[in-house]
C-alpha cells in the first residue's frame, strides 16, 4: 500500500505542476474549456481510458485516481504461481500515463457524489468532475461463500488480485510434499476472467508433473460447462494424463462451504482436503461502484453500449470487470478495447457532439502449458440496448491443430500482453 502522506504530496506536487484544476471544486474550473474527466482505477480500463482521452483532446482535464503507484497486472498471473515467472515481469507504473499529461491522483476513492459531481479520496480529498469513469474492477463477495472470510484468504488464497495473493499462491505450491493434492474452486458466472481459473489448473499441472510428479489437481466447479472447455480437456488428457480432474456442477462440483482450518472444500456430497487450497470466490463490482449507486441487485454495473454510461446514474461511465455488458467478456483485452470507446464518446458528450456506435473485437488467448496455447475471438455490437456477439464473426482455435500450432499461439499470447501493456502503462 502507498503512504498516503507522501501520495498526497506528490498528488498536490503533480496537479500544482500541471492541471490543478481537478483538485478541488474551486470556481476557476468552469473555465476549463474542454471539462474534467476523473477516472477512477488505473487497471487495463481505466489508464487505458485516461490516456485515450489525454490524446482525442488534450483541453479535457483528465484525472486518474488509483490506489496503488504500482499495476500488478493478472493476465500471466498464473505463470508466476506455476513458477515459470517472476511476478516483476507483471509490475508497471505510471510514470508514461502522467507524461501524457493525466494528473494522477494516487489514493482509494471512497466516495462520490452525483449530485455535487465530485469524487472523495479515503484521505478526505475532493476532486470535481463533469464526467466520471468508474473502472475500479473486481471485490470478492466475502458473504458469498461460508467460512470464506478476508482471514481465510490467507490460508486459502483466492490470488484472483494479482500482487501478495498471487505471490502466497505460488510459495505454498512451492512448499507442499510431493503427493499433496491441489484444489481449485471455480465460480458460477459471471466473474472476471472466464477461462483462468482452468488455465490456472493447467499450469500448476505443469509445474506439478516436473517438480511433484505424484501430486494432482481438483477443479471444484459450480459450472456445468466452462470457456474453451474442449481445447482444455483435450489439452489436460494429452498433456498431463489423469492429474486434472475436473468435477461439474452436476456431479457435485459446487463447493456450499470452506474450512479453513483443515483447507477443506465442503460440496452437497462430499468433503474434500487440500494440501493447498485455491478458492476463486464469487465477485461482483468493486466497491466505489456500489458507493456511487451505479451497481444493481446483481453487484454489477449496468452501462449503456454506444457510452458506457451508467444505466442507473447519469454522468458516470463504468468499465472493464465491474460493468455488465451483455456479451461483452471480463476480459483485460475487452477492458483495453472499450475503453477506447468510451474516451471517444466522453470526449464527444464533453463537445456537445453525440457519440459514434461502436464494435470491437477480443481476443483471449490461454495457455494449457508455457508453450501450449488457444484462443478465442469475437466480434462485438451493440444491438438492442445490449452489446451482442457478432454471429460467424469470431472464432476459436481448431480442436486438432499441431503442436507447432499450439506453440505458436502460446508465443501470441506473449505478444499481446508486451503489446497492450506497452500501450496502456508504457
Ligand atoms: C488469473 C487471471 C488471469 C487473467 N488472464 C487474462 C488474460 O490472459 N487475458 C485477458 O484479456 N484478461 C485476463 N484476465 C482478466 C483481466 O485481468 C481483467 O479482465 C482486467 O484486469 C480488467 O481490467 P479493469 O481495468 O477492469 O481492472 P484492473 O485491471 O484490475 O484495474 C482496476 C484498478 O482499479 C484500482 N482501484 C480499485 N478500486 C479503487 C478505488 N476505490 N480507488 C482507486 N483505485 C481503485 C485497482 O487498484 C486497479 O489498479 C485475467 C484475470 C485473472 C484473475
Amino acid at each position: 500500500m502507498i503512504d498516503k502522506r507522501s501520495s498526497r504530496r506528490d498528488f498536490i506536487r503533480t496537479a500544482a505542476a500541471g492541471t490543478s484544476a481537478a483538485l478541488f471544486p474551486l470556481p476557476g474550473l468552469a473555465q476549463n474549456a474542454g471539462g474534467r474527466v476523473v477516472v477512477v482505477g488505473g487497471g487495463f480500463a481505466g489508464a487505458t481510458c485516461a490516456r485515450a482521452l489525454k490524446r482525442l483532446d488534450p483541453r479535457i482535464n483528465v484525472t486518474l485516481v488509483e490506489a496503488s503507484s504500482t499495476f500488478t497486472a493478472c493476465p500471466f498471473s498464473n505463470d508466476v504461481i506455476a513458477v515459470q515467472r517472476d511476478i516483476a515481469a507483471q509490475r508497471f507504473d505510471y510514470k508514461k500515463v502522467a507524461a501524457d499529461g493525466v494528473t494522477m491522483a494516487f489514493g482509494t476513492a471512497s466516495g462520490a457524489d452525483p449530485q455535487a459531481r465530485t469524487v472523495t479520496l479515503a484521505d478526505g480529498t475532493r476532486i470535481s468532475y463533469d464526467r466520471l469513469v468508474l473502472a475500479p474492477a473486481v471485490d470478492i463477495r466475502w458473504d458469498a461463500l461460508p467460512g470464506y472470510t478476508e482471514a481465510a484468504a490467507e490460508i486459502m488464497p483466492h490470488a484472483w488480485k494479482a500482487g501478495e495473493q498471487t505471490l502466497l499462491l505460488r510459495r505454498q505450491l512451492e512448499a507442499m510434499e510431493d503427493g499433496g493434492l491441489v484444489v481449485i474452486s471455480a465460480p458460477a458466472n459471471p466473474y472476471r476472467c472466464p477461462p483462468g481459473p482452468y488455465e490456472r489448473a493447467s499450469l500448476i499441472a505443469y509445474y506439478l508433473k516436473i517438480k511433484k510428479p505424484r501430486s494432482k489437481v481438483l477443479v471444484l466447479d459450480a459450472k456445468d460447462a466452462f470457456s474453451k472447455q474442449r481445447l482444455f480437456q483435450d489439452a489436460w488428457k494429452e498433456l498431463y494424463g489423469d492429474r486434472i480432474e475436473w468435477v461439474s456442477l452436476s456431479n457435485g462440483g459446487k463447493v456450499t462451504s470452506v474450512e479453513p482450518a483443515t483447507k477443506t472444500f465442503v460440496t452437497d456430497f462430499d468433503r474434500h482436503t487440500a494440501a493447498v487450497a485455491n478458492v476463486i470466490p464469487p465477485q461482483k463490482a468493486a466497491r466505489i461502484a456500489e458507493v456511487a449507486g451505479v451497481t444493481d441487485r446483481t453487484g454489477w454495473c449496468p452501462v449503456d453500449p454506444v457510452t458506457f454510461e451508467s444505466r442507473l446514474v447519469p454522468g458516470i461511465h463504468v468499465l472493464g470487470d465491474a460493468a455488465i455488458a451483455g456479451a461483452v467478456p471480463k476480459s483485460a483485452f475487452a477492458a483495453n478495447a472499450v475503453a477506447k470507446i468510451c474516451a471517444a464518446a466522453v470526449a464527444r458528450l464533453l463537445r456537445g457532439e453525440a457519440p459514434a456506435v461502436p464494435k470491437f473485437v477480443n481476443t483471449c488467448y490461454s495457455l494449457a502449458a508455457p508453450d501450449y496455447g488457444f484462443s478465442v475471438a469475437g466480434v462485438y455490437q451493440p444491438a438492442s440496448g445490449q452489446w451482442l456477439e457478432v454471429e460467424g464473426a469470431g472464432g476459436i482455435s481448431p480442436a486438432d491443430a499441431p503442436r507447432v500450432v499450439r506453440s505458436q499461439e502460446a508465443k501470441f499470447a506473449h505478444g499481446w500482453f508486451n503489446t497492450i501493456t506497452a500501450e496502456v502503462f508504457g
